[in-house]
């Protein structure tokens, strides 16, 4: 896999804060935190869809945005499609990634493999760098869990086109262990899914994979997040609950960027 280039941190706040006050705070400590790491990490804090837009105006420079999900179709003058965001209403308002597959919204929205496949192809057709979530609910034994997310991943990315590899970057969340503050899984079990997902994707693309990127989407804490990188192989973490308090932000950009 190519390691030359930043660990990846995603902050996703899901739909969180509730006011424009309290994500306006949020922007500025992501954009301090990433500012005073920005030469050994990438920060891209995905917001809910509505403040994307309202804080256009607040400075960039040192960290990116994303959107948390975007329609599976992107027709050139927009649809009849309530409710949703285009892949390229994303990228128009600056955009440069978009989480795809959460297991939140395959969960709650009814996601299959087959919707996640369109979505992952037409925002890397837009340009954007797709962050597909992959993930098993739980393990019972070895053979069920890896089969899973070899499913999951052969389908969701049976649409995508080699040439949009290297904006392609899969985030294992291991359901079992999202949304907590312990440590359920172990570096080393993080390693050997991160080995696992990588012999699928050569399986796919050959040494053309050796572009995409694998981060590690569980629950991260202070204390500990780093070990996903240094002993469990990825190249980055998908961060929830923790990267909308400030201080746990700034700790576990701080060890990543430490590495
Ligand atoms: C997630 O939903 O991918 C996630 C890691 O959430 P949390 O950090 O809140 O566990």
């Amino acid at each position: 896999m190519n390691q030359i280039t930043k660990p990846l941190i995603i902050a996703n706040w899901k739909m969180k804060p509730q006011t424009m006050r309290e994500a306006s705070r949020l922007f500025e400590v992501s954009a301090a935190v990433a500012k005073k790491h920005q030469q050994n990490i990438e920060l891209v804090v995905c917001p809910p869809f509505i403040y994307l837009t309202k804080y256009q105006h607040l400075d960039r420079s040192s960290y990116r945005i994303g959107g948390q999900d975007c329609f599976w179709e992107n027709p050139p003058t927009g649809g009849a499609f309530t409710g949703e965001v285009s892949a390229t209403m994303l990228k128009e308002v600056g955009a440069k990634y978009v989480i795809i597959g959460h297991s939140e919204r395959r969960e709650y929205f009814g996601e299959t493999n087959a919707v996640v496949a369109k979505k992952c192809a037409v925002a890397l057709a837009a340009q954007l760098s797709a962050v597909l979530c992959v993930g098993e609910r739980e393990r019972t034994d070895a053979s069920s869990y890896l089969s899973f997310v070899k499913q999951e991943l052969e389908e969701s990315l049976a649409l995508v086109k080699k040439p949009y590899l290297a904006r392609l970057i899969i985030a294992y969340e291991p359901i079992w262990a999202i949304g907590t503050d312990e440590k359920p899984i172990t570096p080393k079990e993080v390693l050997e899914m991160n080995l696992y997902i990588k012999k699928i994707l050569f399986g796919i693309w050959g040494k053309h994979a050796s572009v995409i990127r694998i981060i590690y989407g569980g629950s991260v804490a202070p204390g500990y997040a780093a070990q996903f990188l240094t002993d469990g192989g990825m190249t980055g973490l998908l961060v929830g609950h923790q990267s909308i308090k400030p201080k746990n932000l700034e700790k576990i950009v701080h060890e990543i960027a430490c590495i």
